[in-house]
């Protein structure tokens, strides 16, 4: 078996195991503080990409800053529904601005979270629609963000498609009938950490049902680390745990899972890979 020497045993790359963490923050802190580590760490993992995500104008330029600097990174921009609260049409021509830039290879995330609910539903609700626009008139991509807000978010997706570009439902923690809604609206699943959870028995069942040509993994990383690194701060060679189990539910080899989410990641955000 082929590996590359790393000074962590434990992170040796798996022959033919090449990965894409096709939704990262590694422009949030406290990754932003250690980009070069964070990056070598990864290729020494075998990941050949990572797409870093700007979560409001300030952090999409920081993404931006992070992938022009590193062959592997790119970014995906858009005003996260966090963050909806006192967007205004200026920033939203600033994103559009953004977007243009060559790194930019995604919108988003743009969606509805009524989770945790730090901006009002209605704003999260008219911001969504403006930047859902806003990517298809940029012709990009979109990246959505929904969390406890399937059916609405879903809804919204529905009645304002097609996308030429298509999407993901980024960190997916819908029901079979989310994921099928997803699937017929053309859109990509990805699975993040939480698959490798204990009591995730949900999103296992989902992830063994996804076609193969639809499924994409990501960290979200700093947040959400997979079994066995949970509570430590996530980074993009974690990934590598979250491909094996996804590997190990859907009673496949790793390079084989490996191969082909990284070839979805590749057709979906149009990677010079
Ligand atoms: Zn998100
Ligand atoms: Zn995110």
């Amino acid at each position: 078996m082929k590996s590359i020497a790393t000074s962590d045993p434990k992170m040796k790359v798996e022959s033919g195991v090449r990965l894409i963490d096709s939704h990262a923050h590694i422009e949030l802190e406290p990754l932003s503080n250690k980009v070069p580590e964070v990056i070598a760490r990864a290729l020494a993992t075998g990941v050949i990409g990572i797409i870093t995500v700007g979560i409001d104008y300030d952090d999409a330029r920081a993404a931006l800053n992070i992938a022009r600097d590193n062959p592997i990174v790119f970014a995906s921009i858009g005003i996260h529904p966090h963050n909806a609260k006192g967007v205004g049409d200026d920033d939203l021509g600033l994103m559009e601005q953004l977007a243009d830039n060559p790194k930019v290879v995604a919108y988003g995330e743009i969606g509805l979270d009524f989770f945790r609910n730090h901006s009002p539903h209605d704003v999260q609700r008219g911001v969504f629609d403006d930047q859902i626009e806003l990517a298809k008139k940029k012709n990009k991509p979109m990246v959505i963000h929904l969390r406890d807000a399937y059916a609405e978010g879903l809804g919204v997706l529905e009645k304002k498609g097609p996308y030429p570009a298509g999407g993901v439902i980024h960190c997916f923690s819908g029901d079979e009938s989310d994921a099928q809604r997803a699937l017929d609206l053309g859109f990509y699943i990805s699975i993040p950490g939480t698959v490798t959870y204990k009591k995730n028995n949900q999103l296992r069942s989902i992830v063994s049902h996804i076609p193969e040509d639809r499924i994409l993994l990501e960290t979200d990383c700093p947040f959400l680390s997979p079994e066995p690194l949970r509570g430590k701060d996530n980074e993009p060679s974690f990934i590598i745990h979250t491909a094996r189990k996804v590997a190990e539910v859907r009673g496949v080899e790793l390079s084989d899972l490996a191969l082909l989410t990284t070839n979805n990641a590749i057709r979906l955000f149009n990677l010079p890979l």
